[in-house]
């Protein structure tokens, strides 16, 4: 059985991002659970979460994906950058637990001059410090992978795993985000057959199979290796369709909940996307209610 979703809009009241998914025809879907590009946000209401949880419950919606606020730094050299990371990432995670989410997503910070080995350790004593004392209630915190954009970490498998790999050891629940875009701006060839087959065994040797527990699924504006972080709607970018359909279809990943990222250029680009999706992981049929208009 396939699970398809895609991030939608909290605007208005947190409980429409349930609602849009269940529109699209979604089994799924990412959110953020504030504005992600400031670091104030206004408490979240136990009235609104309550509201969001009985909209989740209804729609059976599984399963839900918080992307943390792109601000978060939990590898920063600077100080005050690393506190107020923290800071904002321990709220994600009790925004998580209120809404009964099953995973947080976030991206492996930029340690600049501190180096990679530091950054790693300095983003798993920031995980740890962000849920000191929190009862995550099986919250899992998810690494994702990243473009390489400068000296930001995670663009290697190797140190997803080993963010992962410590961080456990401090007792947090932990698994990984797989972004396609991402992958392949790094320089994982995943729009070639054989290329797919290589990243798939290299996961399996870093990460581990079983700890990918969401593929943020994003064609690419930038080539192979291009290390910038552009999305771009399936089968118009540089991965293309046909490769979408031999990681859709894979053995060691077809289980997992596909969440799109792909940006809305003109209205109606989420459905369109859906439904280019939904055929290639289950043939011509479309389901949801607008999906079928298509
Ligand atoms: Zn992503
Ligand atoms: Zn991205």
């Amino acid at each position: 059985m396939s699970i398809l979703g895609i991030h939608t809009s909290i605007s208005g009241s947190i409980r429409n991002a349930v609602l849009s998914a269940e529109e699209l025809g979604c089994d799924c879907f990412q959110m953020f659970s504030r504005n992600p590009r400031g670091w104030c946000a206004p408490a979240l209401a136990d009235s609104e979460a309550r509201a969001f949880v009985d909209e989740r419950v209804r729609t059976k919606m599984c399963p839900v994906v918080i992307h943390d606020c792109y601000l978060v730094n939990l590898a920063a050299e600077n100080e005050e950058i690393w506190k107020k990371s923290i800071q904002v990432f321990r709220d994600e995670l009790a925004r998580a637990v209120m809404l009964g989410a099953d995973f947080v997503v976030f991206h492996p910070g930029n340690p600049r001059s501190l180096g990679r080995e530091k950054g790693i350790e300095r983003t798993v004593a920031g995980l740890e410090e962000a849920a000191r004392g929190l009862r995550l209630n099986g919250v899992t915190i998810l690494v994702e992978n990243t473009a390489g954009m400068g000296s930001a970490l995670g663009s290697d498998f190797a140190e997803v795993a080993e963010i992962v790999r410590l961080a456990r050891q401090r007792n947090l629940r932990m698994g990984c985000c797989l972004d396609t875009q991402h992958a392949f701006a790094a320089g994982y060839d995943i729009g070639d057959k054989k290329g797919l087959e290589g990243t798939v065994r290299y996961l399996e040797k870093t990460v581990g199979l079983e700890d990918i527990k969401v593929i943020h699924t994003n064609d690419s504006k930038v080539p192979l290796g291009g290390r910038v972080d552009r999305h771009e709607q399936i089968g118009r970018g540089k991965i293309g369709r046909e490769a979408f359909k031999r990681l859709v279809h894979h053995p060691g990943l077809r289980h997992l909940p596909f969440i799109l990222e792909t940006p809305i250029d003109e209205p109606g680009d989420d459905l369109r996307n859906l439904a280019v999706m939904r055929k290639l992981m289950d043939g011509p049929k479309v389901r949801g209610k607008r999906a079928r208009r298509i």
